[in-house]
C-alpha cells in the first residue's frame, strides 16, 4: 500500500538541488502519488528585516518572472501540471507549511545542508519545516558538488 498520496517538493533552484529533485521524483513514483512543486520568493523587506528605502517594485516583478520561468522549466522536466506548481511570496518556511496544509500534503521534501556555526544557530529552512510540519518531512542531505 502506498505510504503517501501527495508529496510537495520545496525547491530553491540551487545547483545541488538535483539530488533532492531525484529523491522526490523516486518517492512519488514508488508511491504512485501526486508530486507538487513550491518555490517561495522572500520580499527584500523580509530578507533585510524591515522597510527598504527605495521602490523595489520592478525588482520584485523580475524575481517573480524568473521564479515562474524556473518553476515551469522544472515542472516540465518532471511532467508536473501547472496546477501543482506553487510560486508564493512571503516567508519561505511559513509558505511551504501553509501550502502543504491547504493541499493535504503528507510528505514535504527539502534539501538539508550541513551547516555549522551561526547559520546552524539561526536555523535553516529544513530545520524550521522539520519542527513545525504537521506531516512527514524528508530532509535530503546535499553536499556541494552533488
Ligand atoms: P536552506 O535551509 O536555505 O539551506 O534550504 C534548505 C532547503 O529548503 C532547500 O534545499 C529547499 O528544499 C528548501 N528551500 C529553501 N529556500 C527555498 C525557497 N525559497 N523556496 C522553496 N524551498 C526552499
Amino acid at each position: 500500500m502506498p505510504l503517501y498520496s501527495h508529496i510537495l517538493l520545496a525547491t530553491d533552484f540551487n545547483s545541488e538541488t538535483e539530488t533532492v529533485i531525484q529523491r522526490a521524483k523516486a518517492m512519488a513514483s514508488s508511491n504512485q502519488c501526486t508530486l507538487s512543486l513550491i518555490h517561495v520568493i522572500e520580499p527584500i523587506s523580509i530578507a533585510y528585516g524591515g522597510e527598504f528605502p527605495i521602490d523595489l517594485g520592478d525588482l520584485h516583478k523580475e524575481l517573480e518572472k524568473q521564479g515562474r520561468e524556473r518553476l515551469s522549466e522544472l515542472a516540465g522536466k518532471l511532467a508536473i501540471p501547472e496546477a501543482n506548481c506553487y510560486l508564493e511570496i512571503g516567508l519561505t518556511e511559513k509558505e511551504i507549511l501553509r501550502i502543504a496544509k491547504d493541499n493535504s500534503v503528507d510528505l514535504i521534501v527539502v534539501g538539508s545542508h550541513s551547516k555549522h556555526g551561526l547559520s546552524l544557530l539561526l536555523g535553516s529552512t529544513a530545520n524550521a519545516i522539520l519542527h513545525h510540519a504537521e506531516c512527514d518531512v524528508l530532509a535530503v542531505r546535499v553536499r556541494k558538488g552533488k
